[in-house]
């Protein structure tokens, strides 16, 4: 379905109508094996080379928890001040889909393991805005589609397609944060800077690498749209697997256009799934979304509950990083630089998040100036 609408501008839209957002960002853990059997998970091997009867859903096989999985599922929880679960289980998330061979996904539901967060974010010009966190729970990856044949590389067109379950298995961590309000105008530049901030969190904890252009994280942009003054929220639309953080922006920026658009015309949004395209800037549509009765939840029987001890939680609490957000503000006062030029260092990847100097040599050091680093 393509229909093609004329957007209204960006300002007008904002003129009548109040953003509200949800941000779902999928980080694949960096762990040595996957989620629920012992199969490597390393990049670039042979395809359905990393499987095993567990991860291909095979009759009999039996999945196991991975321990260093939960251990980062708690850090990652800690590190956005949620509460960490005394007791929470799995769950099968029923549907069919030709990347997931067992016909269901090994999931979370009503029982994350963390939950009741917030990530303070730093806009552009040095504000602080608090993104509340609904959850965050455990998960696996699907394995992978390639469609042979067509001109697109989308299954339309194709003339077969290629599966490749290497991927199927590996630990995910789904993040969700509350309705993002309040925000206004500045609603895309929030959710850069959201992924922005939890990119940096997720990599100062070591649990993944949190490579965008790899798909070791993607977002998913729910978006809706509400006449100013009125609380009750829209008619959302997820646009699904965004990778990048300037798509982010970009596609948030053009569903708050198009909503405004339909709703100007007197037309109702659909609540559905979206692609986002990187060389238009535009989101065409995808499928209508699922309500999550759909998907028959029901508790994993074949995984014992996960119950992390109190000890543990507090165990790893005291060993988390300085949050990044800290970091970078202590380090652009200990070396006397303003958040301008700082945000430029960081743009130009000049600095790890150790906030050390990685121009050179292995060198860690702070700038003796802005811009002179005998190091390169
Ligand atoms: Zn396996």
């Amino acid at each position: 379905m393509t229909t093609t609408i004329d957007l209204v501008s960006y300002e007008d839209a904002l003129a009548s109508y109040d953003p509200v957002m949800g941000l779902e960002v999928h980080v694949e853990l960096g762990t040595k094996t996957k989620m629920f059997c012992g199969c490597s998970t390393e990049l670039g091997a042979e395809p359905n080379s990393q499987t095993c009867p567990t991860c291909l859903g095979m009759p009999g096989a039996l999945p196991v928890v991975n321990a260093t999985g939960v251990e980062s599922a708690i850090k990652i929880g800690l590190a956005l001040h949620c509460e960490i679960a005394e007791w929470c289980r799995f769950a099968r998330k029923n549907y069919f889909y030709p990347d997931m061979p067992k016909n269901f996904q090994t999931s979370q539901y009503d029982e994350p393991i963390a939950f009741n967060g917030y990530l303070d974010v730093q806009l552009e010009d040095g504000e602080v805005f608090r993104v509340e966190i609904e959850r965050a729970h455990m998960e696996e990856d699907t394995g992978k589609s390639l469609h042979v044949g067509g001109a697109t590389g989308r299954i339309h067109g194709a003339s077969h397609s290629l599966l490749d379950y290497n991927r199927a298995g590996i630990p995910l961590i789904e993040i969700v944060t509350k309705p993002i309000e309040g925000a206004g105008e500045r609603a895309p530049e929030v959710a850069k800077a959201y992924v922005a901030e939890l990119r940096e969190l997720i990599k100062a904890l070591g649990v993944s690498e949190a490579r965008m252009e790899q798909g070791q994280m993607r977002c998913d942009v729910n978006l809706s749209l509400r006449p100013h003054g009125r609380e009750k929220f829209g008619t959302r639309s997820e646009t699904k697997n965004v990778n990048s953080l300037r798509s982010v922006e970009r596609a948030a920026r053009f569903e708050i256009q198009r909503h405004a658009a339909v709703l100007n015309s007197g037309g109702t949004i659909i609540q559905e799934t979206r692609h986002f395209h990187e060389d238009t800037g535009s989101t065409t549509s995808g499928r209508v979304k699922e309500e999550a009765e759909d998907y028959r939840y029901f508790p994993e029987p074949d995984l014992v509950p996960v119950a992390p001890s109190r000890e543990w939680v507090e165990e790893l609490r005291a060993g988390l990083p300085e949050q990044p957000l800290a970091r970078r503000n202590r380090l652009r006062e200990e070396w006397d630089v303003n958040a301008h030029d700082m945000q430029s260092m960081l743009n130009a990847w000049a600095f790890d998040t150790l906030g050390g100097c990685i121009a050179g040599r292995g060198a860690r050091h702070p700038p003796p100036a802005w811009g002179v680093c005998g190091c390169g």
